[in-house]
């Protein structure tokens, strides 16, 4: 640290918390991120990027339609309690301005995903893209040697050890062989790629969640904000009820930092905190989590939960869990550290491929949401925890499975492992899995006959265009149906997992913690996922944890440093403010 005293302290460096630095540095303020681990990003630089923010200016230069009552009513049928809850109001109602001022004051460039549709399309309120930004694609030579600082994405989402794949590139890549168009542009992604590796430890082409991380980090050094990575807060100081700093262990030395305006928490929430997170979620769900975990830190709802702040209410049913829900595949890593592959887009919803509980009998469109998919897992956890993802050969090939990659030459590692079964025949696919014979081979029989039409008369794949965007777009008549008839065929075991806790600190609008009376802790905020969620544990659409990540990281560092018009040139940065009033 290169003083002992800032305007602002942020505690953990993800979406949230380096917005709100950048935005408190925008506005004047000395800004201090501290980071528990020794890179940049948090869960947010591995994750999808997508940021759901309705009828955001984006969409409207773009022509694409969305209005906040659409989005409010949306909403009131997924989201319990939001239209009494001022947080919610005020994420609506200051998401566009959140977005504008990290667009013409950051590096942090957004634009609108034409077509993602909400997760529940049919509702009223829904649109089918838009509402979500994505990240610009990022060239990581922009940061010059705090690239190493980065966090890296998730190894089983990178081709080659080191090359990102955008959402766009994807379906060009697995065309590959069928059309000159898709080799050429394959060829040149690949030829981009050896040459940023002779420069860098990693492919320098950033798209997603890690271009979110990448534009921030780069944004938080562009405006002076102090970042020190490897510092555990020990404890968040008060003086007469106030927050005015923190006491932070930097290489076995604890030091006493003050914050004038706030100490804004955002260590990315309960994922990893068994102690509070049981009080969340149903025990059936077991403890897995998708989140990276910052091994002993203590979490920012702990460090404020010390002083006397409300958290969420304990739920742990099944409709009122707290936590946004992703079915995940277990195995180990080359460096055999236990890894968890979440199946949120890439393999569900594609053509030619069901899910099965152990009696070998279907439970769910296995296209939904990877939420949804783990619900309902849990409302029959004896049956469907473990569930088995089946598919053939021609699907493996083309789509990939878990952390099997399309287009695997070989799968005899995986398969020695234990991570996919594989038998040339269903029977023997449904000895090595350990369901019921008879049923599982009459499920697929079943399924097949009216897959040969495309049609799921079942559970009704691809029945909404949710669906349909995540199944393959080519292949008709419907994007999500095929028959598994290939032989050999393959299982894949999902147990339920999370993404993001949804409990945390209860705050106000303004992202202010909360004592159990209900009073404002004056100069503790809290934001991301540390926050109880405005969403309270529904999952609307892509992006509703980064959205509110950006949206309140920006309002509690608004509210840390007053008031200011951000489209104003004239606006002053706080500092100066009160300079001028203690001079007159
Ligand atoms: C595979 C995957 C894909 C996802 N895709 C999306 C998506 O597309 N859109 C979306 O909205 N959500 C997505 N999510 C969820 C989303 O990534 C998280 O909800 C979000 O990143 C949380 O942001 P955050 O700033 O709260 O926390 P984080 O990004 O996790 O950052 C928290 C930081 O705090 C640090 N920290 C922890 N404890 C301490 C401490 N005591 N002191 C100091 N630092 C500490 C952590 O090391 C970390 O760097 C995805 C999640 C996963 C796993």
């Amino acid at each position: 640290m290169k003083s002992d005293a800032y305007d602002v302290i942020v505690i953990g460096a993800g979406a949230a918390g380096l917005t709100a630095a950048c935005t408190a540095a925008t506005l004047g303020a000395r800004a201090l991120v501290l980071e528990y681990t020794d890179r940049i990003g948090g869960t947010t630089a591995i994750s999808g990027g997508m940021i759901w923010v309705p009828a955001n200016y984006k969409m409207r230069e773009a022509g694409l339609p969305d209005e906040l009552d659409a989005a409010r009513m949306y909403l009131r049928q997924l989201v319990r309690g939001c239209d009494n809850d001022s947080r919610m109001m005020a994420f609506l109602a200051r998401g566009d301005e959140a977005i504008r001022f990290l667009d013409q004051r950051t590096s942090v460039k957004l634009r609108p995903v034409r077509r993602y549709p909400d997760y529940y399309p049919d509702l009223p309120g829904a649109t089918p893209g838009g509402r979500v930004l994505e990240p610009l694609p990022f060239d990581a030579r922009e940061l010059g040697r705090d690239f190493a600082l980065l966090r890296d994405p998730l190894p089983e989402f990178l081709l080659f050890g080191g090359m990102m794949v955008s959402r766009d590139d994807l379906p060009v890549l697995r065309r590959v062989g069928q059309s000159p168009k898709a080799m050429w542009h394959t060829a040149k992604l690949l030829a981009r790629y050896a040459l940023q590796r002779l420069r860098a430890h990693r492919g320098t082409s950033l798209v997603l969640g890690n271009a979110l991380a990448a534009r921030l980090l780069k944004s938080a050094r562009e405006l002076g904000v102090e970042i020190v990575v490897n510092a555990s807060v020990v404890r968040i100081d008060t003086d007469n009820g106030a927050v005015n700093g923190v006491q932070v262990d930097v290489d076995g030395r604890v030091a006493s930092v003050r914050a004038h305006r706030g100490v804004i928490v955002a260590t990315g929430g309960l994922s990893h905190h068994a102690d509070l997170r049981r009080d969340y979620v149903p025990a059936a769900a077991g403890d897995l989590s998708a989140a990276v975990s910052s091994g002993a830190a203590r979490s920012g709802v702990h460090l404020a939960h010390e002083l006397g702040t409300q958290l969420s209410r304990p739920s742990c049913g099944i409709d009122d869990a707290l936590a946004w829900w992703v079915p995940v595949s277990q195995f180990e890593r080359k460096d055999h550290r236990r890894a968890v592959f979440p199946h949120v887009v890439t393999d569900r919803a594609k053509p030619g491929l069901i899910a099965v509980n152990r009696q070998g009998r279907r439970f769910v469109n296995e296209a939904v949401s990877y939420h949804e998919f783990v619900r309902a897992q849990l409302r029959d956890p004896q049956q469907a925890i473990p569930a088995w993802l089946i598919c053939d050969r021609k699907f493996l090939w083309k789509y990939g499975l878990g952390r099997l990659h399309p287009f695997a030459l070989s799968v005899r590692r995986e398969v020695e492992e234990g991570y996919l079964k594989q038998s040339r025949t269903l029977e023997g696919l449904a000895t090595a899995i350990g369901v019921p014979v008879d049923a599982f081979c009459s499920t697929v029989r079943t399924f097949n006959a009216a897959a040969e039409r495309g049609e799921d008369p079942e559970f009704g794949r691809g029945a909404d265009i949710y669906q349909r965007h995540l199944g393959d777009s080519d292949h008709l008549p419907n994007p999500c149906v095929a028959p598994i008839e290939h032989a050999p065929f393959y299982a894949v075991a999902v147990r339920p997992a999370d993404l993001g806790i949804a409990a945390g600190v209860v705050t106000d609008e303004h992202a202010r913690v909360l004592r159990g009376d209900g009073s404002a802790i004056r100069g503790l905020y809290a934001c991301g996922n540390d926050m109880h969620s405005i969403m309270n544990g529904a999952y609307p659409g892509p992006g509703i944890t980064l959205g509110p990540a950006l949206v309140f990281g920006y309002v509690a560092a608004q509210h840390a440093c007053g008031p200011i018009n951000s489209e104003s040139s004239t606006a002053k940065p706080w500092t100066s403010v009160l300079e001028e009033r203690q001079l007159s």
